[in-house]
């Protein structure tokens, strides 16, 4: 049985103070989620430290959005894996469309920074997805494959078991529009399936695949319902602690 996951993506938002109210929201609301939901919370570096005081002891895990693709030295603002993990953080998304958008976040870098958070014992939450212009020419599977293969098939069946992935259609990410459930069960039926042909179809079925764009309390239902939908990765709603828990408990 694979994993069921809700993960809180609060992007570049709160400040410490809030962001540590907000974690602790998330933690006392947490007793009303099934005990088979993995709940993680992504939050700024700035607040990481804080923050893993709030959820130890907790169901709630702790996840950077982010983290360097070098080891360490002179790499002025980056933070590292290592880092990371000094910290108690669990996890790190990576390749959030955003930073390949606007950071030129590239799939050579990803395997590197996937490598180093591994080796530093962080789980991945591995971001995919297509823009607007690549759904309306049908380019959709293509450009999940594409980035699936430049990155996950770098790794090994035992690395992998360390990794989710999050299909994040860009078109859908803040913008209200929610993929239907037919089309992300569609595109998660085919991510599964390419993760299988390099990986094997056991490995593909242990795989965690989260959605992610515009998921919401009233919606998150319908979604989490199809075969190949193993969660969600949250952005607006997860700055909520209400809609987030409403969000978890929707399997
Ligand atoms: C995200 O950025 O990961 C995301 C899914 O955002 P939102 O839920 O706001 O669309």
């Amino acid at each position: 049985m694979r994993k069921k996951i809700v993960a809180g993506n609060w992007k570049m938002n709160t400040t410490v103070p809030e962001g540590i109210e907000l974690a602790k929201a998330v933690v006392e609301a947490s007793s009303q989620v099934p005990s088979d939901v993995k709940l993680i919370i992504a939050t700024p570096f700035t607040h990481l430290y804080p923050i893993a005081e709030v959820v130890k002891g907790s169901v709630v895990a702790l996840s950077a959005e982010n983290c360097a693709d070098k080891e360490k030295g002179a790499y002025t603002g980056e933070v590292s894996a290592a880092m990371l993990e000094s910290v108690g953080c669990q996890y790190t998304i990576l390749g959030h469309s955003e930073r390949r958008q606007y950071y030129g976040e590239t799939d050579e870098k990803l395997v590197e920074k996937t490598r180093l958070a591994l080796a530093h014992g962080l789980d991945v939450i591995l971001c995919v997805g297509e823009n607007l212009e690549e759904r309306e020419a049908g380019k959709h599977f293509d450009v999940c494959a594409e980035q699936i293969k430049n990155v996950l098939y770098h790794f090994s069946a035992e690395e992998l078991a360390h990794i989710v992935v999050a299909y994040e259609p860009v078109w859908a990410i803040g913008t209200g529009k929610t993929a239907t459930a037919e089309q992300a069960q569609e595109i998660h039926a085919f991510i599964r399936q390419t993760i299988a042909e390099k990986f094997g179809k056991q490995a593909a079925e242990q795989t965690s695949i989260l959605y992610g764009g515009s998921c919401k309390p009233s919606n998150a239902k319908e979604l989490f319902a199809q075969k190949d939908i193993d969660g969600g990765l949250i952005g607006g709603a997860a700055l909520k602690a209400e809609d987030f828990i409403g969000i978890a408990m929707s399997f």
